[in-house]
């Protein structure tokens, strides 16, 4: 053994080691389970990939299930208020949304066909395990999300501006919505945001629902319904927080898929130092959630997962050695990625600032800003650099209506 270990098979460990046999690097990946485990386990997100990711994937020759009902041209935004306000634009390249017990084993097929090495642990080892497979190994690489191996890579408090979840998550898969290719996100002050997309799973184009709701709100309870009391649960939260969506219901069919298509948790948005120092001399670096774990608010995590691991794999190709430089210059290049797509995520949790209430505003009566709205879930850099900018935003109002004067 030697090359890249790589532990975790998420898409940001899977996207790593796709794009590494790609460019002839060694490559070992450490699995907590094998392909058929994670084909019938529990729902463990409901991801939106960008235009940019289905893009590398298509580099990698890894493109599955890109069922048309799956794919998603537009999103609606609406918000609760008096008044209301509601827009539609256009992602620019369609987001597609796919069960990952679906698309990660299709992943781990690839890999292995293409004579990728795979070792299927059963558990989830600790960081004295990664220590020992370190030794078989030029670098470790640990993709293995939010919950382990957290003791090699401490909370970075400068980057991580809360300490507990700022939502509570409930995320399930549903039949009886009318049948449209739309992303609907709602969002309805001091209760939190409602989404309903369509995805690509075993049984069929069927609706992903995920409510994200703010502790201590009225959309909590949703956290805490099981499975089977979900659906009368929902139809009212709809009808309250987020009516437009309600009426894409039809009560009588309204029903999840069963009990393992349903999951709820709280996500503390976590960035951690990504460069661990091993007992051996050489280091392990994090990527995807491992290292910044942000609330799905935004969609971005696993986009973000997707971008570092090809970074990282451009920088591993490049050669070593895989020292602490290695390890601090490729983090630097992958944190341009990974600050826009944080602090945006950061500040979507809290009330709308006035001047991006205001762009909002203006996209509802604007159909360019719409479209450039929507536009900036494909691009993290662009959406952050807008919306941290009153003056930016001002610019784009401004423009608007002096073109608008200038038509009169
Ligand atoms: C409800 C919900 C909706 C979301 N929606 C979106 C969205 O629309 N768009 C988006 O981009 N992101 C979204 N996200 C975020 C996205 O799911 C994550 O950011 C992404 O999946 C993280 O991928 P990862 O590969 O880094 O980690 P993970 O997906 O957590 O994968 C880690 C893998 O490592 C394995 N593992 C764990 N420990 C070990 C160990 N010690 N050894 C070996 N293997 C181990 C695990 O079993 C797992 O397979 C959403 C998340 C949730 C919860």
């Amino acid at each position: 053994m030697a090359g890249i270990g790589i532990v975790g098979a998420g898409i940001s460990g899977l996207t790593l080691a796709l794009r590494l046999q790609q460019l002839g690097v060694e490559t070992t990946l450490y699995c907590e389970s094998d392909a058929e485990s994670v084909r019938k386990g529990r729902l463990p997100n409901t991801v939106g990939r960008s235009g940019h990711t289905a893009a590398r994937e298509r580099e990698l020759g890894s493109e599955h299930f890109r069922d048309p009902g799956s794919l998603l041209g537009y999103a609606t935004l609406s918000i609760a208020g008096d008044p209301p306000v509601e827009f539609t634009g256009s992602f620019g390249e369609p987001f597609h949304v796919a069960d990952f017990r679906l698309l990660l084993p299709a992943f781990m097929d690839d890999f292995a066909v293409r004579g990728g090495e795979i070792v299927v642990t059963g558990t989830a080892p600790d960081a004295a395990q990664v220590e020992r497979w370190s030794r078989g190994h030029e670098l470790m690489v640990v993709a293995s999300g939010r919950r382990s191996l957290t003791e090699l890579f401490p909370r970075d408090p400068g980057r991580s501006p809360y300490d507990r979840p700022q939502r509570l998550v409930t995320a399930a898969l549903c039949r009886g919505f009318a049948s449209e290719t739309l992303f609907r996100y709602n969002i309805s002050g001091g209760a939190g945001e409602i989404f309903r997309a369509p995805i690509v799973t075993r049984e069929g184009v069927v609706s992903a629902v995920l409510v994200e709701a703010v502790p201590g709100g009225p959309l909590e309870p949703i956290y805490r319904t099981p499975w089977d009391e979900l659906p009368a649960a929902l139809l009212p939260a709809f009808r309250e927080h987020a009516p437009r969506l309600a009426e894409l219901v039809e009560p009588a069919e309204f029903e999840m898929l069963g009990p393992d298509d349903l999951l709820q948790g709280a996500i503390t948005p976590m960035v951690r130092r990504p460069v661990a120092q091993l007992p051996d001399g050489k280091i392990a670096l994090a990527i995807g959630d491992a290292w910044i774990t942000n609330d799905p608010i935004t969609g971005q995590g696993a986009n973000l997962g997707s971008r570092c691991a090809w970074i990282a794999a451009e920088a591993i190709a490049a050669g070593g050695p895989y020292d602490a430089a290695f390890g601090r210059t490729t983090a630097e290049r992958m944190w341009e990625a990974g600050a826009p797509v944080t602090d945006w995520t950061n500040a979507f949790l809290r009330p709308p600032a006035v001047h991006v209430m205001s762009l909002l505003m203006t996209a509802g009566t604007r159909q360019d800003v719409a479209d450039l709205v929507v536009s900036l879930f494909s691009d993290p850099a662009h959406a952050w650099g807008l919306l941290s900018s009153p003056e930016e935003v001002a610019r784009i109002i401004d423009d608007e209506e002096r073109r608008a004067y200038d038509r009169v």
